[in-house]
């Protein structure tokens, strides 16, 4: 009988993680003995969800990012076993513990800390969280060939990628899709007034707050460039982003000798969530829809229009900057999203912001600022964030003045 495999899911009550634990679950209902077994699930402040899944799952711990939130933990925990902490080092010491694997799935460059902290620890990452190969790429490769631990792209398109990657040298380009989000055939004058509500309705996924934002805007898919020029080290001009409204071929891998390898199936992400959590081992059955070809009938492509969605130019810019620039896009990004979903700023103003502060970035201080550990990152970002902000009250102020 051979061991669960043991896992840990850092943002179990998000979107990513909520499939995670079906895939868990799933797997272990279908098979006579466990399957998975979770170590660890952590979350931002969710207390309430987070108890129920650790409970659920038959988690060993639970920990909460958000400390004000473990009264309410612990209370939701006593006399179940599950042991429970709270705070952001709790989150990092987390990832630490050894198991098979560890999903980073937690939004935004707060998931960089223990992402980083669990390739550290040895390992290995399910990546879902973008944001971290984003801004600290290199340095997470690096610790990763170090350390001999695998990171697993978890992305959908990273994981068709990666699942479809032979020999590296032998690639002569990737192939990115996008769905192209619920704005493709918006005028840029209707795009100006796009409300959240409306940016928050993706056509063909179901996803958090943020990522469905930065769907509609395509900076989903500048980061997902960054993140495939870090996760595949291919330079930016040798990957191709090509729009696919139906969200069935995952993305591609084109080789020298005229072979293009895609994966295809339905979209939903647990799909290569299942994959992720299990890889190399054999694969688990997984709760989707089977993909039905006569069904679909064909598969329709398109090009990008780069006027109205600038977002894939900005992330091509940043790679070729390098050093902090994929930070600093970034992090301007995530601010704008922020503002954007609490009405402070306007749907057009998001890639106005994050242009803007790649302008900066070059002519300033922050070209100059090192990118080689885990502090000098956050050091750029910190640096980012202030910059981000007198962007965001400059886009403000523009408007008042027009
Ligand atoms: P959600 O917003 O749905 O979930 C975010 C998760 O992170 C929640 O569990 C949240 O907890 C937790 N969290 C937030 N801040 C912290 C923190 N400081 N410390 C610990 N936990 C925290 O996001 P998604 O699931 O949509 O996305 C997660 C990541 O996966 C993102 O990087 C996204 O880009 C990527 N991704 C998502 C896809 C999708 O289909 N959703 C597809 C591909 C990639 P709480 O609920 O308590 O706030």
């Amino acid at each position: 009988m051979s061991m669960p495999r043991s896992l840990t899911i850092m943002g179990s009550t998000g979107s990513i993680g909520t499939s995670a634990l079906s895939v868990v679950q799933h797997a272990n209902s279908l098979s006579e003995t466990p399957v998975f077994s979770i170590d660890t699930l952590a979350a931002g402040s969710n207390a309430s969800l987070l108890a129920e899944q650790a409970i659920a799952v038959g988690a060993k711990q639970a920990v909460i990012a958000d400390e004000a939130k473990l009264a309410e933990l612990q209370e939701r925990l006593s006399g179940t076993g599950v042991l429970s902490f709270g705070g952001a080092q709790a989150v990092k010491d987390a990832a630490c513990r050894p198991v098979d694997r560890v999903l980073a799935a937690i939004v935004g460059i707060d998931g960089l800390a223990s992402t980083y902290a669990a390739v550290e620890a040895g390992n290995s990452v399910a990546l879902a969280n973008k944001e971290s190969m984003v801004c600290a790429g290199p340095l997470l490769k690096q610790l990763a060939k170090q350390k001999s631990v695998a990171i697993i792209p978890t992305d959908s398109e990273h994981n068709a990628m990666f699942q479809v990657m032979e020999r590296r040298e032998d690639v002569e380009r990737l192939i990115l899709t996008a769905s192209g989000g619920p704005f493709r055939k918006t005028s840029m004058a209707d795009l100006e007034s796009v409300t959240p509500e409306k940016a928050l309705a993706h056509p063909r996924w179901e996803m958090g707050r943020k990522i469905s934002i930065d769907s509609s805007t395509l900076f989903n898919k500048g980061l997902e460039l960054i993140e495939a020029a870090y996760l595949f080290d291919v330079p930016e001009d040798q990957i191709e982003v090509v729009i696919h409204p139906q969200s069935i071929l995952h993305s591609a891998v084109a080789y020298r000798d005229g072979s293009v390898l895609a994966q295809m199936g339905m979209p939903d992400m647990r799909t290569p969530i299942a994959h992720a959590l299990t890889w190399p081992e054999r694969r688990q059955p997984a709760p989707v829809e089977a993909l039905d070809l006569i069904a679909l009938g064909r598969l329709e492509f398109e090009d990008l229009d780069s006027e109205r969605f600038p977002a894939i130019e900005l992330a091509r810019e940043a790679i070729r900057l390098g050093g902090g620039a994929p930070t600093v896009l970034n992090c301007a990004n995530e601010g704008a999203v922020a503002a954007f979903l609490a009405g402070q700023c306007r749907f057009l103003d998001i890639s106005w912001v994050v242009e803007k502060a790649l302008n900066r970035f070059v002519s300033g201080p922050l070209a100059a600022q090192a990118t080689d550990s885990l502090e000098a990152v956050m050091a750029v970002e910190a640096e980012a964030g202030r910059l981000t902000g007198a962007l965001l009250a400059e886009a403000n102020s523009r408007r008042v003045g027009v």
